[in-house]
């Protein structure tokens, strides 16, 4: 197969665009490197099934050659990143993916949405089955995230339903590993390069908020297994484990061996209470589940942030 995949700069489109040429097919990378880093790609250069091209998938896109797939994983995905860059954000989940969904009309291509676990907002239901609606404050500041994928996934399920597009939508929980951005602003990149540093871990609120992180290398599969299945509901891809964020702080801590101090910061508007996928759904209909408890995962993670900080 031939596939585009947009983001591909990006933490988790890097990982899968490796996925897909392991698999031997051949990808089309497609960032505008706004928060994507072209150094996710470069092990890539000279690949001969790999080609890089620079451009905002919120204007129109132009690939030549046959597609067999567009996978639209373009976007900001840090709550930071959604306040520095609230129209890009808002763009990309509606005028990119309707964008996508033109190109893979155009090309007779499977579609496959990169949609969130945001869509439940902060959740009356717990854990969230793909059944429940969610609880989304369209106004506030993550609103422009949350109701941007909520409109890409209805935007997907029209063109499913009045094109006849066949199509995929994943909805992914915290995931976490290797080529996140030092910076990002998430919750396990910022403890790991705090710990990392001798800096204070920046706990937001008391720390009782509950999150459940998936390593890369899993949600990678189940996208991976989700791609290639018929199914064409949203379906849930994320680890049930769920932590606190203050326990989160104290593994980080105690893997890195830092002797950080934990500083609370105000809790960030509309912040999710809690938030734990069931995946029953990809169990049964994938076959899926995930395998990297978070200590591994996170072993893997400090490993990187060490690196990347020696350099
Ligand atoms: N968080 C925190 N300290 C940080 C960054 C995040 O306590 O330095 C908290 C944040 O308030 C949230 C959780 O960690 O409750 C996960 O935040 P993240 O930005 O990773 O993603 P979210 O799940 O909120 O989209």
């Amino acid at each position: 197969m031939r596939v585009l995949i947009t983001g591909a700069a990006g933490f988790l489109g890097s990982h899968l665009t490796d996925r897909f040429l392991a698999e031997g097919h051949d990808v089309v990378g497609m960032d505008n490197l706004i928060t994507g880093a072209r150094e996710n790609v470069a092990h890539l250069d000279g690949n001969r099934r790999f080609q890089f091209v620079l451009h905002d998938v919120s204007r129109f896109i132009q690939v030549d050659g046959p597609l067999d797939g567009v996978l639209h994983f373009a976007s900001p995905a840090s709550p930071i990143d959604y306040l520095e860059l609230p129209i890009q954000t808002l763009k990309v989940g509606s005028l990119g993916t309707h964008n996508a969904l033109g190109l893979a009309k155009a090309k007779g291509a499977r579609f496959f949405l990169a949609s969130t676990s945001e869509v439940y907002g902060d959740p009356q239901v717990h854990p969230q089955p793909e059944s429940y609606w969610g609880h989304v404050n369209p106004v506030g500041p993550r609103g422009v995230y949350d109701e941007a994928k909520r409109f890409a996934e209805a935007m997907t399920m029209a063109y499913h339903r009045y094109h006849g597009i066949d199509t995929r939508i994943i909805r992914i929980f915290n995931t976490y590993g290797p080529r996140m951005r030092a910076r990002d602003g998430r919750v396990v990149s910022n403890f790991v390069v705090q710990a990392l540093k001798g800096e204070p871990l920046t706990i937001y609120g008391e720390g009782q908020q509950t999150r459940s992180f998936c390593y890369v290398s899993d949600e990678v599969d189940g996208i991976y297994r989700l791609f290639m299945s018929d199914h064409t509901e949203p379906t849930n891809i994320g680890n049930p484990n769920e932590f606190t964020v203050r326990q989160l702080a104290e593994k980080v801590l105690a893997l890195t061996g830092s002797s950080s101090k934990i500083e609370q910061r105000p809790l960030p508007t509309d912040d999710p209470k809690v938030r734990r996928p069931d995946i029953t759904k990809a169990r049964t209909l994938l076959g899926w589940e995930p395998k990297v408890e978070l200590e591994e995962g996170l072993r893997h993670t400090i490993a990187y942030f060490r690196s990347q900080l020696g350099k």
